[in-house]
């Protein structure tokens, strides 16, 4: 076996698996090592799916940039790669009048952003857009880009696309050591790169620290998931948030791409 490469890229989650898709359309003979028995096995499989529109991230900042371009991103690849994307669009519900101008300031901060199609829909409107919704929702900011995808099926997509296209993965093969060497690295004594690609999701900071000196620390949150039968499909027909805090998203409602 040969086991030199350009790109050795470690963890075959969603991330792992969208650069190899990308590299794939190089030259660039490229691996991925993946602990488990198959891609999709670490946090992209169970999360909710959303592809957000990209109003919450601060602007200026990569992550905004990168939200934006990818939303328009799965809009194209989906039908190209054939994973589910249903473009439900989102609404972000203000509950109380003393709320809306922090429904204002995502409303601006998203329009900084690029986010197209961003406005405040009123009670009326909302009413017509989700008729379950709780009469106490007063106004929403409504996302048409936002969506949901099949987060297993676009892992699987990326990965199979890119073996189709010469990718080597290697599976079952955690990676435990990484050593320097003149032109790249020997991963697990047996592997050579001259670039790595951490993609190793929560276990990054494991690699990230068997190549640093200044080690870092991930502490991994959980969600819970209430996962209703198809009857319960079609209570909403958008992405439903509420407003953002400092803690985070906080509770929301959505639609999944299966209905
Ligand atoms: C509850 C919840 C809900 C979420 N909802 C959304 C959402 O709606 N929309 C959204 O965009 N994001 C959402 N996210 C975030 C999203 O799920 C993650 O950002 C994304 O799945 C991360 O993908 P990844 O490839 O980096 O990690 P992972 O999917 O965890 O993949 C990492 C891979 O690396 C492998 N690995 C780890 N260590 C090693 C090693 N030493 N050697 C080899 N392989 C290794 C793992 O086995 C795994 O397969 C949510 C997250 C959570 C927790």
């Amino acid at each position: 076996m040969d086991s030199n490469y350009d790109v050795l890229i470690i963890g075959g989650g969603v991330v792992g698996s969208a650069v190899a898709w990308q590299l794939a359309k190089t030259d660039l003979k490229t691996a991925v090592l993946e602990k488990e028995e198959d891609v999709s096995t670490g946090t992209t499989k169970a999360n909710s799916g959303i592809v957000h529109a990209g109003y919450d991230a601060m602007p200026g900042t990569l992550k905004a940039k990168l939200n934006v371009r990818g939303n328009e991103m799965i809009h194209e690849i989906a039908p190209v790669l054939n994973f589910d994307f249903v473009n439900t669009g989102s609404l972000v519900l203000c509950f109380e009048e003393e709320n809306r101008p922090g429904l204002q300031a995502l409303l601006e901060r998203g329009k900084t952003n690029g986010v197209p199609g961003l406005r405040i829909v009123e009670q009326e409107e909302l009413r017509q857009m989700e008729p379950e919704i709780s009469e106490d929702a007063i106004c929403a900011l409504y996302a048409p880009t936002a969506g949901v995808v099949d987060p297993f099926n676009m892992n699987v997509a990326f990965a199979e696309n890119a073996a189709d296209n010469g990718t080597a993965f290697f599976f079952n093969e955690p990676v435990t050591s990484l050593e320097r060497t003149e032109d790249g690295w020997l991963v697990n004594g047996a592997y050579r790169a001259k670039i790595l690609v951490n993609a190793a999701g929560v276990h990054a900071d494991e690699i990230h620290n068997m190549a640093c000196e200044q080690p870092i620390a991930i502490r991994p949150r959980r969600g819970e998931y209430f996962l209703f039968d198809k009857e319960a499909g079609s209570l909403a027909r958008h992405v439903l948030f509420q407003q953002p805090t400092a803690a985070g998203k906080g509770i929301l409602v959505t639609p999944t791409a299966h209905g």
